[in-house]
Protein backbone atom coordinates (compact mmCIF):
# COMPACT_ATOMS: atom_id res chain seq x y z
CA UNK A 1 0.00 0.00 0.00
CA UNK A 2 1.10 3.22 -0.91
CA UNK A 3 2.22 5.76 1.48
CA UNK A 4 4.05 8.51 0.60
CA UNK A 5 5.94 8.84 -2.62
CA UNK A 6 7.42 12.31 -3.77
CA UNK A 7 8.46 12.33 -7.24
CA UNK A 8 10.86 14.69 -8.38
CA UNK A 9 10.18 17.37 -6.14
CA UNK A 10 11.93 20.16 -7.21
CA UNK A 11 12.32 24.00 -4.91
CA UNK A 12 13.98 26.91 -5.94
CA UNK A 13 14.83 30.03 -4.43
CA UNK A 14 16.27 32.09 -6.85
CA UNK A 15 19.45 30.21 -8.30
CA UNK A 16 19.56 27.64 -5.15
CA UNK A 17 17.76 24.28 -5.99
CA UNK A 18 16.69 23.55 -2.56
CA UNK A 19 15.38 20.61 -3.42
CA UNK A 20 16.90 19.22 -7.35
CA UNK A 21 14.30 16.20 -8.38
CA UNK A 22 13.94 14.78 -4.95
CA UNK A 23 12.73 10.94 -5.40
CA UNK A 24 11.82 8.95 -2.37
CA UNK A 25 8.77 6.40 -1.57
CA UNK A 26 7.46 5.86 2.15
CA UNK A 27 5.42 2.66 2.37
CA UNK A 28 2.29 2.84 4.43
CA UNK A 29 3.14 2.09 8.43
CA UNK A 30 6.69 2.78 7.74
CA UNK A 31 9.65 5.59 9.12
CA UNK A 32 11.50 6.96 7.35
CA UNK A 33 14.24 9.41 8.66
CA UNK A 34 15.95 12.01 6.29
CA UNK A 35 19.49 12.34 7.76
CA UNK A 36 21.91 14.92 6.10
CA UNK A 37 23.78 17.96 6.95
CA UNK A 38 22.60 21.78 7.66
CA UNK A 39 21.20 23.16 4.35
CA UNK A 40 20.79 20.05 2.31
CA UNK A 41 17.15 20.55 2.19
CA UNK A 42 15.40 18.79 4.86
CA UNK A 43 13.23 20.90 6.04
CA UNK A 44 12.37 22.24 2.37
CA UNK A 45 11.13 18.78 1.59
CA UNK A 46 8.74 19.11 4.78
CA UNK A 47 7.21 22.17 3.93
CA UNK A 48 6.65 21.00 -0.18
CA UNK A 49 5.19 17.87 1.44
CA UNK A 50 2.95 20.15 3.64
CA UNK A 51 2.17 22.22 0.51
CA UNK A 52 3.54 25.68 2.22
CA UNK A 53 6.35 25.57 -0.53
CA UNK A 54 5.39 25.78 -4.27
CA UNK A 55 6.81 22.93 -6.58
CA UNK A 56 8.79 24.56 -9.60
CA UNK A 57 8.87 20.88 -10.53
CA UNK A 58 7.23 17.26 -9.31
CA UNK A 59 4.28 15.68 -7.36
CA UNK A 60 3.81 14.51 -3.95
CA UNK A 61 1.26 11.77 -3.38
CA UNK A 62 -0.20 10.43 0.04
CA UNK A 63 -2.60 7.12 -0.08
CA UNK A 64 -2.89 7.39 -3.59
CA UNK A 65 -4.11 10.97 -3.54
CA UNK A 66 -2.04 13.20 -5.71
CA UNK A 67 -1.90 16.27 -3.30
CA UNK A 68 -0.56 19.16 -6.15
CA UNK A 69 -3.47 21.68 -5.26
CA UNK A 70 -4.60 20.49 -1.93
CA UNK A 71 -4.46 23.22 0.90
CA UNK A 72 -2.15 22.46 3.76
CA UNK A 73 -4.99 21.84 5.93
CA UNK A 74 -6.82 19.61 3.90
CA UNK A 75 -3.34 17.37 3.21
CA UNK A 76 -4.13 15.33 6.24
CA UNK A 77 -0.51 15.89 8.44
CA UNK A 78 0.78 15.77 11.07
CA UNK A 79 3.49 18.23 11.78
CA UNK A 80 6.16 18.67 14.91
CA UNK A 81 8.64 20.47 15.10
CA UNK A 82 11.95 21.18 17.79
CA UNK A 83 9.88 24.22 19.12
CA UNK A 84 6.81 22.21 20.58
CA UNK A 85 4.53 25.15 19.76
CA UNK A 86 1.96 24.04 22.80
CA UNK A 87 -1.28 26.72 23.22
CA UNK A 88 0.05 28.25 26.47
CA UNK A 89 -3.05 29.31 27.44
CA UNK A 90 -4.84 25.66 26.71
CA UNK A 91 -3.72 22.79 29.45
CA UNK A 92 -2.13 19.54 27.97
CA UNK A 93 -5.77 18.03 27.22
CA UNK A 94 -7.62 20.75 25.53
CA UNK A 95 -3.82 21.25 23.47
CA UNK A 96 -4.10 17.47 22.40
CA UNK A 97 -7.84 18.05 21.64
CA UNK A 98 -6.69 21.07 19.53
CA UNK A 99 -7.35 19.50 15.92
CA UNK A 100 -10.01 17.22 16.93
CA UNK A 101 -11.81 20.69 18.28
CA UNK A 102 -11.17 22.27 14.76
CA UNK A 103 -12.51 19.40 13.08
CA UNK A 104 -15.87 19.55 14.53
CA UNK A 105 -15.27 16.52 16.99
CA UNK A 106 -17.85 16.07 19.79
CA UNK A 107 -16.48 16.49 23.22
CA UNK A 108 -16.68 12.87 24.05
CA UNK A 109 -14.67 11.92 20.99
CA UNK A 110 -12.27 14.21 21.86
CA UNK A 111 -11.80 13.34 25.50
CA UNK A 112 -11.89 9.70 24.80
CA UNK A 113 -9.23 10.45 22.43
CA UNK A 114 -7.07 12.60 24.40
CA UNK A 115 -6.83 9.93 27.40
CA UNK A 116 -6.08 7.28 24.62
CA UNK A 117 -2.88 9.59 23.34
CA UNK A 118 -1.74 10.52 27.02
CA UNK A 119 -1.70 6.77 27.41
CA UNK A 120 0.34 5.88 24.61
CA UNK A 121 2.74 9.04 25.30
CA UNK A 122 2.89 7.80 28.86
CA UNK A 123 1.39 10.78 29.97
CA UNK A 124 -1.52 9.66 32.21
CA UNK A 125 -3.19 11.80 34.39
CA UNK A 126 -1.25 15.22 32.92
CA UNK A 127 -4.77 16.63 31.40
CA UNK A 128 -5.16 19.61 33.39
CA UNK A 129 -1.69 20.65 33.56
CA UNK A 130 -0.69 23.68 31.85
CA UNK A 131 2.26 23.67 29.22
CA UNK A 132 4.67 26.03 31.67
CA UNK A 133 4.14 22.59 34.32
CA UNK A 134 6.19 20.40 31.97
CA UNK A 135 9.53 19.45 31.29
CA UNK A 136 10.95 19.57 27.93
CA UNK A 137 10.38 16.26 27.05
CA UNK A 138 6.97 16.02 28.54
CA UNK A 139 6.45 18.86 26.87
CA UNK A 140 7.46 17.07 23.29
CA UNK A 141 5.46 14.32 24.24
CA UNK A 142 2.25 16.21 23.80
CA UNK A 143 2.75 18.30 21.04
CA UNK A 144 3.35 14.21 20.05
CA UNK A 145 0.30 13.24 20.78
CA UNK A 146 -1.54 16.91 19.79
CA UNK A 147 0.39 16.17 15.91
CA UNK A 148 -1.58 12.35 15.83
CA UNK A 149 -5.02 13.56 17.54
CA UNK A 150 -6.45 13.63 14.06
CA UNK A 151 -4.98 10.34 12.85
CA UNK A 152 -3.22 12.41 10.05
CA UNK A 153 -1.90 9.54 7.20
CA UNK A 154 1.55 11.28 7.17
CA UNK A 155 3.38 12.80 10.59
CA UNK A 156 6.07 14.70 9.85
CA UNK A 157 8.90 15.54 12.47
CA UNK A 158 11.85 18.22 11.92
CA UNK A 159 14.74 17.60 14.53
CA UNK A 160 12.31 17.20 17.55
CA UNK A 161 14.63 16.08 19.72
CA UNK A 162 16.72 18.69 18.87
CA UNK A 163 16.57 20.92 22.24
CA UNK A 164 16.92 18.33 24.45
CA UNK A 165 20.12 16.91 26.37
CA UNK A 166 22.01 13.37 24.74
CA UNK A 167 20.62 11.37 27.26
CA UNK A 168 16.89 12.44 27.41
CA UNK A 169 16.89 12.47 23.17
CA UNK A 170 18.58 8.75 23.16
CA UNK A 171 15.48 8.01 25.02
CA UNK A 172 12.81 9.96 23.66
CA UNK A 173 13.87 8.73 20.06
CA UNK A 174 13.70 5.05 21.42
CA UNK A 175 9.95 5.61 22.90
CA UNK A 176 8.96 7.68 19.73
CA UNK A 177 9.77 4.84 17.65
CA UNK A 178 7.70 2.39 20.16
CA UNK A 179 4.95 4.69 19.96
CA UNK A 180 4.70 5.31 16.22
CA UNK A 181 5.38 1.41 15.55
CA UNK A 182 2.13 0.80 17.87
CA UNK A 183 0.00 2.56 16.14
CA UNK A 184 1.33 1.90 12.55
CA UNK A 185 2.27 5.69 11.94
CA UNK A 186 3.28 6.38 8.93
CA UNK A 187 6.16 9.34 9.49
CA UNK A 188 9.17 11.22 8.05
CA UNK A 189 11.42 12.11 10.85
CA UNK A 190 13.88 14.67 9.75
CA UNK A 191 17.46 14.99 11.82
CA UNK A 192 20.95 16.19 11.17
CA UNK A 193 22.07 13.20 13.85
CA UNK A 194 22.99 9.92 12.60
CA UNK A 195 22.17 8.30 15.87
CA UNK A 196 19.00 9.37 15.97
CA UNK A 197 17.98 8.64 12.47
CA UNK A 198 19.51 5.07 13.30
CA UNK A 199 17.69 4.81 15.95
CA UNK A 200 14.32 5.87 14.57
CA UNK A 201 13.79 4.73 11.06
CA UNK A 202 12.56 1.75 9.25
CA UNK A 203 14.79 2.98 6.43
CA UNK A 204 17.01 6.36 6.55
CA UNK A 205 17.52 8.58 3.48
CA UNK A 206 20.44 10.14 3.20
CA UNK A 207 20.12 13.61 1.67
CA UNK A 208 22.89 16.14 0.52
CA UNK A 209 22.03 19.35 -2.30
CA UNK A 210 18.65 18.61 -2.06
CA UNK A 211 18.62 14.94 -3.40
CA UNK A 212 18.93 11.90 -1.42
CA UNK A 213 22.57 10.13 -2.22
CA UNK A 214 21.45 6.73 -0.58
CA UNK A 215 18.55 5.38 0.83
CA UNK A 216 18.62 1.60 3.39
CA UNK A 217 17.60 0.00 5.88
CA UNK A 218 20.19 1.37 9.27
CA UNK A 219 22.35 -1.74 9.23
CA UNK A 220 22.49 -1.98 5.25
CA UNK A 221 23.57 0.99 4.92
CA UNK A 222 25.88 1.24 7.66
CA UNK A 223 27.56 -2.16 6.74
CA UNK A 224 27.30 -1.11 2.38
CA UNK A 225 27.09 3.13 1.92
CA UNK A 226 27.89 3.18 -1.55
CA UNK A 227 30.39 6.27 -1.41
CA UNK A 228 32.76 7.45 0.52
CA UNK A 229 30.71 11.10 1.00
CA UNK A 230 27.64 8.46 2.70
CA UNK A 231 30.34 6.72 4.87
CA UNK A 232 32.02 9.71 5.90
CA UNK A 233 28.70 11.53 6.73
CA UNK A 234 27.70 8.51 8.79
CA UNK A 235 30.91 8.55 10.91
CA UNK A 236 32.44 5.47 9.63
CA UNK A 237 35.59 4.96 11.24
CA UNK A 238 37.53 2.58 9.02
CA UNK A 239 37.48 4.13 5.36
CA UNK A 240 40.74 2.64 3.38
CA UNK A 241 42.29 2.49 0.48
CA UNK A 242 43.04 -0.96 -0.83
CA UNK A 243 44.54 -2.72 -3.89
CA UNK A 244 42.66 -5.75 -4.90
CA UNK A 245 45.13 -8.22 -6.57
CA UNK A 246 45.11 -11.69 -8.56
CA UNK A 247 43.14 -14.39 -7.01
CA UNK A 248 41.34 -10.85 -5.11
CA UNK A 249 44.02 -10.85 -2.85
CA UNK A 250 43.65 -7.08 -0.88
CA UNK A 251 46.09 -4.83 0.35
CA UNK A 252 46.50 -2.20 2.61
CA UNK A 253 49.49 0.80 3.28
CA UNK A 254 51.66 -2.56 2.13
CA UNK A 255 50.14 -5.64 4.12
CA UNK A 256 48.50 -8.56 2.95
CA UNK A 257 45.22 -9.10 4.58
CA UNK A 258 43.18 -12.00 3.21
CA UNK A 259 41.39 -12.37 -0.28
CA UNK A 260 37.93 -12.07 -0.81
CA UNK A 261 35.24 -14.90 -2.53
CA UNK A 262 34.83 -14.90 -6.35
CA UNK A 263 31.52 -13.18 -6.44
CA UNK A 264 32.29 -10.56 -3.50
CA UNK A 265 31.86 -6.66 -5.29
CA UNK A 266 35.53 -6.33 -5.15
CA UNK A 267 35.99 -8.57 -7.45
CA UNK A 268 32.76 -7.57 -10.22
CA UNK A 269 31.28 -6.32 -12.38
CA UNK A 270 33.17 -8.91 -14.68
CA UNK A 271 33.66 -12.35 -13.25
CA UNK A 272 36.90 -12.39 -15.65
CA UNK A 273 39.86 -12.79 -12.91
CA UNK A 274 41.64 -10.18 -14.26
CA UNK A 275 38.84 -7.41 -13.95
CA UNK A 276 38.87 -6.19 -10.33
CA UNK A 277 36.56 -3.14 -8.97
CA UNK A 278 40.14 -1.60 -8.46
CA UNK A 279 42.40 -1.88 -11.38
CA UNK A 280 44.88 0.59 -8.90
CA UNK A 281 43.45 2.06 -5.79
CA UNK A 282 40.24 2.19 -4.27
CA UNK A 283 38.47 2.99 -1.32
CA UNK A 284 36.45 0.51 0.98
CA UNK A 285 34.81 0.60 4.16
CA UNK A 286 36.23 -1.66 6.60
CA UNK A 287 33.02 -2.64 9.85
CA UNK A 288 34.50 -2.57 13.03
CA UNK A 289 33.11 -5.98 13.25
CA UNK A 290 35.58 -7.18 10.07
CA UNK A 291 38.24 -6.36 12.97
CA UNK A 292 39.20 -9.44 14.77
CA UNK A 293 41.72 -9.42 17.54
CA UNK A 294 44.31 -12.27 17.76
CA UNK A 295 46.19 -14.67 15.18
CA UNK A 296 43.11 -16.95 14.97
CA UNK A 297 40.41 -15.95 13.10
CA UNK A 298 36.98 -17.90 12.42
CA UNK A 299 36.87 -20.01 9.57
CA UNK A 300 33.17 -19.96 8.98
CA UNK A 301 33.38 -16.83 6.19
CA UNK A 302 36.16 -18.44 4.64
CA UNK A 303 35.79 -22.29 4.34
CA UNK A 304 39.46 -22.32 1.96
CA UNK A 305 42.52 -22.51 4.09
CA UNK A 306 44.37 -20.39 1.86
CA UNK A 307 42.12 -17.70 1.92
CA UNK A 308 42.24 -17.57 5.87
CA UNK A 309 42.79 -13.43 6.58
CA UNK A 310 46.26 -12.39 7.22
CA UNK A 311 47.43 -11.40 10.66
CA UNK A 312 49.19 -8.49 11.41
CA UNK A 313 50.46 -6.50 14.59
CA UNK A 314 49.05 -3.10 15.27
CA UNK A 315 50.32 -0.62 18.37
CA UNK A 316 47.08 0.21 20.39
CA UNK A 317 46.35 4.56 19.88
CA UNK A 318 43.73 4.65 22.15
CA UNK A 319 41.03 2.84 23.81
CA UNK A 320 37.69 4.71 24.82
CA UNK A 321 34.98 3.09 26.59
CA UNK A 322 31.47 3.47 25.36
CA UNK A 323 28.58 1.77 26.75
CA UNK A 324 30.10 -1.35 27.64
CA UNK A 325 32.51 -1.93 25.21
CA UNK A 326 35.57 -0.61 24.36
CA UNK A 327 36.28 1.73 20.98
CA UNK A 328 39.66 0.72 20.09
CA UNK A 329 42.16 2.41 17.44
CA UNK A 330 45.39 1.07 16.71
CA UNK A 331 48.53 2.15 14.00
CA UNK A 332 49.57 -0.81 11.67
CA UNK A 333 53.39 -2.00 12.43
CA UNK A 334 54.10 -2.34 9.20
CA UNK A 335 52.07 0.50 7.80
CA UNK A 336 53.47 2.18 4.82
CA UNK A 337 52.94 5.24 2.71
CA UNK A 338 49.42 6.58 2.27
CA UNK A 339 46.83 3.72 3.02
CA UNK A 340 45.26 2.98 6.03
CA UNK A 341 46.53 4.73 8.74
CA UNK A 342 44.42 3.95 11.71
CA UNK A 343 42.28 1.11 12.30
CA UNK A 344 39.03 1.03 14.67
CA UNK A 345 37.29 -2.00 16.06
CA UNK A 346 35.41 -2.72 18.69
CA UNK A 347 36.15 -5.21 22.08
CA UNK A 348 35.33 -6.31 25.48
CA UNK A 349 38.99 -5.96 26.30
CA UNK A 350 40.50 -2.82 26.99
CA UNK A 351 43.78 -2.03 25.83
CA UNK A 352 46.45 0.52 27.24
CA UNK A 353 47.89 2.72 24.72
CA UNK A 354 51.38 1.43 23.21
CA UNK A 355 50.32 -1.94 24.18
CA UNK A 356 51.01 -4.61 21.07
CA UNK A 357 48.17 -6.52 19.71
CA UNK A 358 47.45 -9.26 16.83
CA UNK A 359 44.98 -8.67 14.49
CA UNK A 360 43.30 -9.82 11.30
CA UNK A 361 40.30 -8.59 8.85
CA UNK A 362 37.46 -10.45 7.48
CA UNK A 363 37.88 -9.52 3.89
CA UNK A 364 34.63 -10.50 2.80
CA UNK A 365 32.72 -8.30 4.99
CA UNK A 366 34.53 -5.12 3.10
CA UNK A 367 32.55 -2.76 0.55
CA UNK A 368 33.87 -0.96 -2.43
CA UNK A 369 33.35 3.24 -1.61
CA UNK A 370 32.11 5.05 -5.53
CA UNK A 371 34.21 8.39 -5.00
CA UNK A 372 30.55 10.24 -6.41
P1 LIG B 1 17.98 21.89 6.21
O1 LIG B 1 16.63 21.80 6.83
O2 LIG B 1 18.48 20.59 5.68
O3 LIG B 1 18.99 22.52 7.11
P2 LIG B 1 16.72 23.81 4.42
O4 LIG B 1 15.68 23.01 3.72
O5 LIG B 1 16.27 24.69 5.53
O6 LIG B 1 17.88 22.82 4.91
O7 LIG B 1 17.48 24.70 3.35
C1 LIG B 1 17.95 24.20 2.11
C2 LIG B 1 18.61 25.31 1.30
O8 LIG B 1 17.62 26.26 0.92
C3 LIG B 1 19.66 26.09 2.04
O9 LIG B 1 20.66 26.43 1.13
C4 LIG B 1 18.92 27.31 2.54
O10 LIG B 1 19.80 28.39 2.68
C5 LIG B 1 17.93 27.55 1.41
N1 LIG B 1 16.68 28.17 1.88
C6 LIG B 1 15.82 27.65 2.77
N2 LIG B 1 14.76 28.44 2.95
C7 LIG B 1 14.96 29.53 2.16
C8 LIG B 1 14.20 30.74 1.88
N3 LIG B 1 13.01 30.96 2.46
N4 LIG B 1 14.73 31.60 1.00
C9 LIG B 1 15.90 31.37 0.40
N5 LIG B 1 16.65 30.27 0.60
C10 LIG B 1 16.19 29.35 1.48
MG1 LIG C 1 16.00 22.24 8.77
Amino acid sequence: MSGLVVDNATVSYGATKALDGFDLVVDEGEIMAVLGPSGSGKSTLLRAVAGLEPLTAGTVTLGGRDLTGVPTHRRELGMMFQDHGLFAHLNVGRNIGYGLRIGGADRNKEQAKVSELLTLVGLDGFAGRAPDQLSGGEAQRVALARALAPEPGLLMLDEPLGSLDRALRDQLTGELRRMLTEIGQTALHVTHDQAEAFAIADRVAVVSDGKPVAVGAPAELWADPGTGFVARFLGHPNIWTVQVGVEGRVSAGGTELGRVNNNHPLRQPNAAESALAFADDGEVVVPTTAVRVGADSSAATQPRDDARPMTFSATVVSSVFQRGTNEVTVTPDADQAGGRKHITFITTESMAPGSSVSLSVDCDLLRPLRSD
